[in-house]
C-alpha cells in the first residue's frame, strides 16, 4: 500500500504508539495555548523537530512539501490521540495554522517550495503582524505602508500585540499598497523577513508574568517581489482566509475541553456552590461547547465556536480559582490558566466582533451601522 493509502485508523495507531513512546521517552511536549510561551521555545522545537522526522507534521499538507498528503480526518486523528494525552500536536500556531494554511492556499509554486517543508521542521518559526495601536477590530484602517522599490517594496509602520514576534524569523504582514483605494481595498498581504535591521522587536509583558507578544517597529524594511502573497492590492481576502482559520481552531479543541469539564464534575462534590457552579458549567456552555468541537475547525462556524469556546474557558479557568481558593491562584498551572484565558477572547477577534459576526453572517440579522462620517 502506498504510503498516503493509509487507513485512518492504521495511522491513528501509528500515532499512539509513536505518542506513547514519546511520553515513555520524556521527549513529549504538553500541550499549551495558541501562544507559545517563549519559557518553553527551545524543548517545543525540540518536540516538533521529532514530530517532523516521525511523519506526523502536516499530516494533511502536501507530500512533496513535507507534509503526509493524507486526509482532514487523519490530520483531526492525530490532534485528537495528542489531546487525549495532553501533548502539543505542533509547535507554532502563527506557522502552522496561519502562514502554512494561507501558502498552501495562495501560495505559488516557489513560495510553497520555499517556505512549507522549514515551517514543518520548525526551521522557520512565524508571527502575524495584523494588528496595529489604531487598529485591531477595524483592521482594515491599517496605516502600515510598503511603497515600490527595485525589487519589491519598503515598509514603514508599527504592529502591536504580535506573539511571539521576537521569538520568529517570518512574518504574515498586512501592508498598505494603494492608499488611494478605500479600506481594504489598497491593502496586500506579504511572507516578510523579520531579521533585518529595520525590523526593531519589542516585546511586552502580560498579567501572566510572560513577555509573550511584541510591539514590532518597521523603518524601510525590505520584502522582495517573491513575498507578495496573493493578488497586490487584493491581501484583504487572503487575511479574511488566515482569520477564519485562526477563529476556527482556537474553537476547535473538544478532547481539551473534556477533559477540562471532567475536572469540574471532579470538582462539584466539594460544597453546595461548587455543584451549582459546576452544573452552571456543564449544562449550555459545556454542551454547546462540545457540540460545536464536532464541527472539526469548519471555518463557516468559526465566529460562533471561537466566542463559545473563549467565554467558556473564562468560566472554568475562573471556576477553579474559586474553588480551590486562594490555593488555586499560588497552584501555578491553574493560576496561569486563569490569567491567560481573558486574552483568548480578544485575540482573533473580540468575543463582541464574533458576536457581531454571528448576527450579521450566520443569523443574517442588519449590518451594525456604521457611525457617521465627519466632514
Ligand atoms: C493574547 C493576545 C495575542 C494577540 N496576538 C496577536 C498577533 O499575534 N498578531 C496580531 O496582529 N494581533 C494580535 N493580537 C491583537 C488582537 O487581534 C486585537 O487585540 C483585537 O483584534 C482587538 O483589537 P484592539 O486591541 O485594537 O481593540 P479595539 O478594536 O480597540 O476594541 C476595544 C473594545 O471595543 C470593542 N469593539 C470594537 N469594535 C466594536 C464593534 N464594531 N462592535 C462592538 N464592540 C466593538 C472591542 O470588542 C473591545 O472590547 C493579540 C491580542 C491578544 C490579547
Amino acid at each position: 500500500m502506498a504510503a498516503n493509502d493509509v487507513g485512518v485508523d492504521e495511522f491513528r495507531a501509528d500515532a499512539e504508539r509513536f505518542l506513547d513512546a514519546s511520553i515513555a521517552d520524556g521527549v513529549a511536549f504538553k500541550a499549551f495555548g495558541a501562544i507559545l510561551p517563549p519559557a518553553i521555545f527551545e524543548p517545543t522545537r525540540a518536540w516538533q523537530r521529532r514530530i517532523f522526522e516521525a511523519g506526523f507534521a502536516g499530516v494533511h499538507w502536501p507530500a512533496e512539501h513535507g507534509g503526509r498528503g493524507l486526509s482532514s480526518d487523519h490530520a483531526a486523528a492525530w490532534a485528537e490521540e495528542c489531546a487525549r494525552r495532553g501533548v502539543a500536536s505542533y509547535m507554532n500556531f502563527q506557522g502552522f495554522i496561519l502562514a502554512g494554511a494561507a501558502i498552501i492556499k495562495f501560495g505559488t509554486d516557489a513560495q510553497k517550495e520555499r517556505y512549507l517543508r522549514d515551517t514543518l521542521a520548525a526551521d522557520i518559526i512565524w508571527c502575524q503582524l495584523f494588528s496595529e495601536p489604531n487598529s485591531g477590530s477595524d483592521l482594515a484602517s491599517l496605516q502600515t505602508r510598503a511603497v515600490a522599490t527595485d525589487g519589491g517594496w519598503l515598509v514603514n509602520g508599527q504592529k502591536v500585540w504580535s506573539s511571539t514576534a521576537q521569538l520568529s524569523d517570518h512574518a504574515i504582514l498586512m501592508a498598505r499598497t494603494d492608499p488611494d483605494e478605500p479600506s481594504h481595498r489598497g491593502i496586500s498581504f506579504f511572507l516578510f523577513d523579520m531579521n533585518q535591521e529595520a525590523v526593531d522587536v519589542r516585546p511586552l509583558k502580560q498579567m501572566t508574568g510572560d513577555w509573550e507578544f511584541c510591539e514590532v517597529f518597521l523603518e524601510d524594511a525590505f520584502i522582495s517581489h517573491d513575498d507578495l502573497l496573493g493578488p497586490l492590492n487584493a491581501g484583504w481576502s487572503v487575511a479574511m482566509s488566515v482569520l477564519a482559520d485562526e477563529r476556527a481552531s482556537v474553537g476547535a479543541a473538544g478532547l481539551a475541553l473534556q477533559r477540562q469539564l471532567t475536572d469540574v464534575a471532579d470538582m462539584a462534590g466539594i460544597s453546595q456552590s461548587a455543584r451549582y457552579g459546576a452544573v452552571d458549567l456543564m449544562s449550555i456552555g459545556g454542551a454547546v461547547g462540545r457540540l460545536l468541537s464536532r464541527s472539526g475547525g469548519d471555518p463557516s462556524l468559526g465566529p460562533l465556536t471561537k466566542l463559545a469556546r473563549t467565554e467558556l474557558d473564562r468560566g472554568l479557568t475562573a471556576y477553579m480559582n474559586d474553588v480551590r481558593g486562594p490555593a488555586g491562584m499560588l497552584n501555578s498551572e491553574a493560576g496561569q490558566a486563569f490569567l491567560y484565558a481573558p486574552g483568548m477572547r480578544v485575540a482573533g477577534g473580540t468575543s463582541e466582533i464574533q458576536r457581531n459576526l454571528v448576527g450579521e453572517r450566520m443569523l443574517g440579522l442588519p449590518r451594525e451601522p456604521k457611525p457617521p462620517t465627519s466632514g
